[in-house]
């Protein structure tokens, strides 16, 4: 069927050293998956389950780009994060099937309107307005998994400012990213194209307009976005 108008294509990453691109198709992200940050947000350390929430490919930004400051939002905070970068189909994964099902990993910043996601929680409502809205998944270039000796070992690190904010390690990972990819193929069949943001460490802050974020995860390509009026 001709459409009665043309959209945009799914969003492409770069993969660092190749001339080729991994097409974007779902955004899934882990909530409260380090102790210390589910601390500072007030919130109880559970270890039985993760839980999700989603954004839109099409809310997805690179790096090296501006993210243009957000309206509805008086309190815009960074999280870094790990993502990871689906392979294989998934469903119902065992751990024998979790060998060959990561094409790679990417430093993220899930970008948060934190005054809108406390008034959700207060009452109950979703997080969508605090979580997705444009410009809100900034995804570095993904490295290849075969390229990187051992994620469960990096630090994870956000520079603020050229200042230290949030520090971390994937270890301290309430959920590792095993243990992610098995429960949330259970509720979904992850394919090629989906991508897992894992939760962030504490030191979560505001930015604001003329504010450079640089994410760095040991191994993987280095995440840079400037906020812009
Ligand atoms: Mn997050």
């Amino acid at each position: 069927m001709k459409p009665v108008f043309s959209t945009s294509e799914p969003p492409i990453l770069k993969v660092t050293g190749r001339n080729y691109g991994y097409p974007v198709r779902r955004i899934f992200c882990v909530g409260r998956n380090y102790a210390e940050h589910v601390l500072e947000l007030g919130n109880k350390v559970e270890k039985k389950q993760p839980f999700y929430f989603t954004k839109s490919a099409f809310s997805l930004l690179g790096s090296e780009k501006n993210l243009t400051y957000p309206p509805m939002t008086n309190e815009l905070h960074h999280e870094v994060e790990l993502v990871v970068a689906i392979a294989k189909p998934l469903q119902k994964a065992n751990r024998e099937d979790l060998k060959v099902s990561i094409f790679g990993y990417a430093c993220g910043l899930d970008m948060t309107r934190r005054d809108l996601q406390s008034i959700a929680k207060k009452q109950g409502k979703p997080w969508d307005m605090s979580k997705d809205f444009d410009g809100s998944a900034i995804i570095g270039k993904i490295t290849e998994a075969k390229k990187v000796p051992d994620i469960r070992k990096a630090n994870l690190k956000l520079f603020l400012n050229n200042r230290l904010q949030q520090h971390g390690q994937i270890s301290d990972m309430i959920h590792s990213v095993d243990e992610i990819l098995l429960d949330l193929s259970k509720y979904t069949q992850l394919i090629p194209g989906d991508l897992v943001m894992t939760g962030t460490p504490a030191g979560v802050s505001a930015v604001k307009p003329g504010d450079l974020l640089v994410a760095q995860i040991d191994g993987l390509t280095e995440l840079k976005v400037k906020i812009t009026e």
